[in-house]
């Protein structure tokens, strides 16, 4: 049986851009395409013929006629097949179901254990198998799409290096393939995360953007003249991995006083309790119930909201370091805009105001004039959106306009 919207039909470039303005702007007629596009007309009657037959584009409806017949309009069928995005970090993976407008349809979240000792690959594809098991037809699962945080050679579909799993050249596509016979693909969580504005969030006009995460680590991924920059091997964005203090402390990667020692979860949880145990007061102390360890991103956010010295102190200080290794970066870069995302910008205004006024105050005006730090577009289901969007781009080209 075929395949609904097989990867392998929609592959040639024309016809993934023309699915690509279908999607933005649909309901549209095949006139209006070929302009947007600069196609001839012949080329995407033809496209969409075989998109129709393919059910990614239906027909509906009627546009205004230019002195002839009116022409029919067509647009995305975005419940016709789904894909399956999976955001591994390092406590937990998130496994979802979303349709081609990355929403997310069913979603499951699996907590992983702080010093795992088990086959990595094996606990995945039990996952994924149980979560297979609740969708109604695989036959029209597009695919599998996976982003992890570490370094990832998308191409081969490794997982170079990811120390908090105690992953070392992993070939997890591979793998995934030879459990499922499923086309999948496999990147870096913060490039998913770029790659996911750039396709459905609020920022796709722009060339060169930068999305920072800012969770259980500290990444960045680049958009360079509408592309994703990887370095050599793969590597590019260990922002994270910045010194920002060469008086600072050791890091774990061999450097000294890295960025994300400052600005992690775990280093401003590692800090909020010291303080405490220090004697300061906090809120959060009432709040979980003097278990330290209840202590969350979530929680943290309330305290600031609630005004506690405390968790404002931390959070200034936090501001300050991020935005002196933004400013880095600014000047490195010269981006449109800067994205920050992961669970400490989550909700999270006051942080990203304090690194808008940091980046006014030091960086080059010129670089910083019309430049502005925004969140992410997708709030809770930003990881998933992300994951998904690795095989969405590869479907509809959304950096190629
Ligand atoms: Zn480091």
């Amino acid at each position: 049986m075929k395949r609904t919207g097989d990867l392998q039909l929609i592959k040639e470039l024309n016809k993934s851009i023309i699915l690509d303005v279908i999607r933005k702007n649909g309901p549209i007629s095949r006139a209006e395409i070929a302009k947007k596009v600069n196609l001839s007309p012949t080329t995407v009657t033809s496209a969409v013929s075989d998109l129709i037959r393919d059910s990614l584009v239906v027909e509906g409806g009627t546009g205004e006629s230019s002195g002839g017949r009116k022409p029919i309009l067509v647009q995305l069928n975005p419940d016709v097949c789904f894909l399956i995005g999976v955001a591994i970090d390092a406590s937990k993976i998130t496994i979802a179901e979303l349709n081609l407008n990355a929403k997310v349809k069913r979603k499951e979240v699996h907590s992983l254990k702080e010093n795992i000792d088990f086959d990595f690959c094996n606990v995945l594809i039990k996952m994924i198998d149980h979560f297979f098991k609740k969708c109604k037809n695989l036959n029209n699962c597009l695919g599998i799409s996976i982003t992890i945080q570490g370094i990832v050679d998308s191409e081969k579909g490794m997982v170079a290096y990811n120390p908090k799993l105690k992953i070392h050249n992993l070939p997890l596509k591979n793998a995934i393939e030879d459990a499922f016979n499923i086309p999948t693909y496999i990147d870096n969580d913060t490039n998913g995360s770029l790659l996911a504005e750039k396709g459905f969030g609020n920022y796709q006009q722009s060339k060169n953007l930068i999305y920072v995460t800012i969770g259980d680590g500290v990444g960045a991924s680049m958009l360079v003249n509408d592309s994703i920059f990887r370095g050599f091997h793969g590597g590019a964005g260990e922002f994270g991995h910045t010194t920002i203090d060469y008086k600072g402390a050791p890091c774990n990667c061999g450097n000294v006083g890295c960025l994300e020692n400052y600005v992690s979860w775990r280093a401003i949880c590692s800090r909020i309790v010291s303080e405490i145990e220090a004697g300061n007061k906090s809120l959060l102390v009432e709040e979980v119930h003097e278990d330290l360890s209840k202590i969350t991103p979530e929680l943290f956010r309330k305290a600031i909201f609630a005004g506690d010295v405390l968790a404002n102190t931390i959070l200034d200080d936090m501001a300050f370091y991020l935005g002196t290794g933004l400013v880095n970066l600014i000047h490195l870069f010269n981006p449109e805009r800067i994205i920050l995302g992961g669970e400490l910008a989550f909700e999270n205004p006051l942080l990203i105001q304090k690194v808008n006024e940091h980046i006014s105050r030091y960086a080059l005006q010129t670089h910083s004039r019309q430049l502005e730090v925004f969140p992410s577009s997708f709030g809770n289901d930003s990881e998933v959106v992300g994951s998904a969007s690795l095989l969405l781009h590869e479907l509809f080209h959304f950096t190629l306009k």
